[in-house]
C-alpha cells in the first residue's frame, strides 16, 4: 500500500453513530439464531429502518480520497462524501463528467460516445479517485472506462454465454445446479465493470430496481422448490438496495424452512465502501448463516476505506470470499495476483474463485489464454499461504457449471509409485500401490 492511501485521522475513523454501550455488543458475532425466522412486513421494516438511519457514520477517509475530493468536489463535505447515497447520486455517467477528472484518450471518448443500451458508464466518485489521470492502460481505469474494443465481437462470444436465460424458470431466478439458485434482485450497480458477465442486462433500467411482484414470484418459486438449500442473492449489486428492501428479501428467504443459508454477491464494498454502514452490518447479522462473495480485481482496490468496510462485515460474523476475474493486462501476472490475494487475507477476505473471463460479447481484449491462468496459480501454490490461493475455474458455456483447473502436478506412475512435481519443480515419488478391491 502506498502513502497515498494512508489512514485518515483518528477523529475521522471514529464510529460515532453507535452509542458506546452498543459497540462491544455489535462487534461480538452472534452465530446461533433459530431458523427459520418469520418474515418481517416491509412496512414495519421501513419504519424501523428509518428510526435506525441516523446521521451518516464517520468513516475512514484515505489521503488519496481527501485530496481528490478537495480538488474535484471542493464544496462537498466529508460527511457527504461518506454518505453512500451521495456517492450513488454523483456517480460519473458521461464523457463530459469523466473528462473533468481524467484526460480521456480519443478511443475512450469515442467508445463512451457510441454507447447505448445496457452496461452504461457508471463510476462512483470514490472509485474514480483511484483512477490514473493520464494513463488509459492503468488496470483499474481499464476495468470501468469503456474502450472501442467493447464493440468488437469475436468468434465464440455471446451475450449470455452461461445460458442463464435458458435456466430461468421465473424472472429473477437462475436455477443451474439442483440444490441452489441465483436470485437477481436488482439490475443496478453503482459502478459498471466493462467485462460484466451480465452486461446484456445490468444498468438497462437505470436505478429502478426489480418490481416487488417479480421478487414475489421469485420467492414463490424458491418456496415451492424444496431442493433449494442455498440462495445466492445477486444482480446487479444487491447492496445498492436500501437496507429495508434488502432486509425484507433476507427475512423472506430465511423464513423458508428448506433454505439453509443465504449468500450475497456484491462489489459495493470495493467500489462504494461507504455502503457498509454500521447499521447495514447490524441488520445483516440478524440473518445468519449469511455469507458474502465480494468482487475484487486488483490490489490497488485494497484501500483503508475498503479494509474498514470488510472489517465491519467480518466483525458482524459474515464469512467473506473474493471472486476475481482473470483479466489481460489487469491482474494476469503472478506478482499482481500475489499482492491481491495476500492483501485480501489481511483484509479478512478469503480468495475464493479466480474466473477465466467468460466469452461475453466484446470481451476479447480482457481474455487471457487458459495457460496464463494456470501459470498464475502455479506461481501462487506453495509460494504463499494456502488460504490465499483461489480455485481457478472456467464457468462452462451454456450452463455447464464451474470446472476447476489445476496445473499438472502429477507426472504419471512408475509401478506402485505416483510421480509428483512440487511447487519448486522438483519430482517426488509417493507410494500408491493398487489395492485389491474388496468383494
Ligand atoms: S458489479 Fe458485478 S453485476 Fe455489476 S457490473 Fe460489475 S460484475 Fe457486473
Amino acid at each position: 500500500m502506498t502513502d497515498q492511501f494512508a489512514l485518515g485521522s483518528a477523529e475521522e475513523r471514529a464510529e460515532d453513530e453507535e452509542p458506546p454501550g452498543l459497540r462491544a455488543f455489535s462487534r461480538t458475532p452472534q452465530f446461533s439464531r433459530p431458523s427459520p425466522v418469520s418474515p418481517i412486513p416491509l412496512a414495519l421494516l421501513s419504519e424501523s429502518t428509518a428510526l435506525r438511519r441516523r446521521a451518516v457514520p464517520r468513516l475512514v477517509v484515505s489521503e488519496r480520497s481527501r485530496w481528490f475530493r478537495k480538488r474535484f468536489y471542493p464544496s462537498t463535505t466529508t460527511s457527504e462524501w461518506n454518505d453512500w447515497h451521495w456517492q450513488n447520486r454523483n456517480r460519473i455517467r458521461s464523457a463530459e463528467q469523466l473528462a473533468r477528472l481524467v484526460r480521456l484518450s480519443p478511443d475512450e471518448g469515442d467508445a463512451i460516445g457510441r454507447h447505448s443500451g445496457p452496461l452504461p458508464v457508471g463510476i462512483t466518485p470514490y472509485y474514480a479517485a483511484l483512477l490514473s489521470e493520464d494513463d488509459p492502460a492503468q488496470p483499474l481505469r481499464r476495468t470501468v472506462v469503456p474502450s472501442s474494443a467493447e464493440y468488437v465481437r469475436t468468434p465464440g462470444e455471446a451475450d449470455d454465454p452461461l445460458g442463464e436465460d435458458a435456466h430461468s424458470p421465473v424472472p429473477g431466478i437462475v436455477h443451474r445446479y439442483p440444490d441452489r439458485v441465483l436470485f437477481l434482485v436488482t439490475g443496478f450497480c453503482s459502478t459498471y465493470c466493462r467485462y460484466c458477465t451480465r452486461s446484456r442486462m445490468v444498468g438497462a433500467t437505470g436505478e429502478r430496481s426489480v418490481h416487488k411482484s417479480d421478487l414475489e414470484r421469485a420467492l414463490a418459486y424458491i418456496e415451492a422448490t424444496p431442493q433449494v438449500r442455498d440462495v445466492l442473492v445477486s444482480g446487479g449489486d444487491p447492496l445498492t438496495l436500501e437496507d429495508e428492501r434488502l432486509e425484507w428479501i433476507l427475512s423472506r428467504l430465511r423464513s423458508i424452512p428448506h433454505v439453509e443459508f443465504v449468500r450475497i454477491g456484491s462489489k459495493a464494498p470495493v467500489v462504494m465502501p461507504q455502503r457498509v454502514t454500521p447499521a447495514l452490518a447490524r441488520m445483516l447479522r440478524r440473518y445468519h448463516p449469511l455469507w458474502m462473495s465480494l468482487h475484487f480485481t486488483h490490489p490497488d482496490e485494497l484501500t483503508p476505506e475498503v479494509q474498514e468496510a470488510c472489517g465491519r462485515l467480518a466483525d458482524a460474523g459474515i464469512p467473506l470470499g473474493s471472486q476475481t476475474v482473470l483479466l489481460k493486462g489487469v491482474n494476469d501476472d503472478v506478482e499482481t495476483m500475489r499482492r491481491l490475494v495476500q492483501g485480501l487475507l489481511r483484509t479478512r477476505v478469503r480468495p475464493y474463485y479466480l474466473y477465466q473471463c467468460d466469452p461475453i460479447s466484446g470481451s476479447a481484449h480482457f481474455r487471457t489464454p487458459v495457460a496464463r491462468g494456470l501459470e498464475v496459480i502455479r506461481g501462487l501454490r506453495g509460494h504463499t499461504t494456502g488460504y490465499a490461493v483461489p480455485t481457478y475455474v472456467i464457468d462452462a458455456p451454456a450452463g455447464g457449471g464451474k470446472v476447476p483447473l489445476l496445473p499438472d502436478y502429477v507426472l504419471g506412475r512408475e509401478g506402485d509409485d505416483l510421480l509428483l512435481l512440487n511447487y519448486e519443480g522438483r519430482a517426488y515419488r509417493y507410494p500408491d500401490p493398487s489395492l485389491p478391491v474388496a468383494c
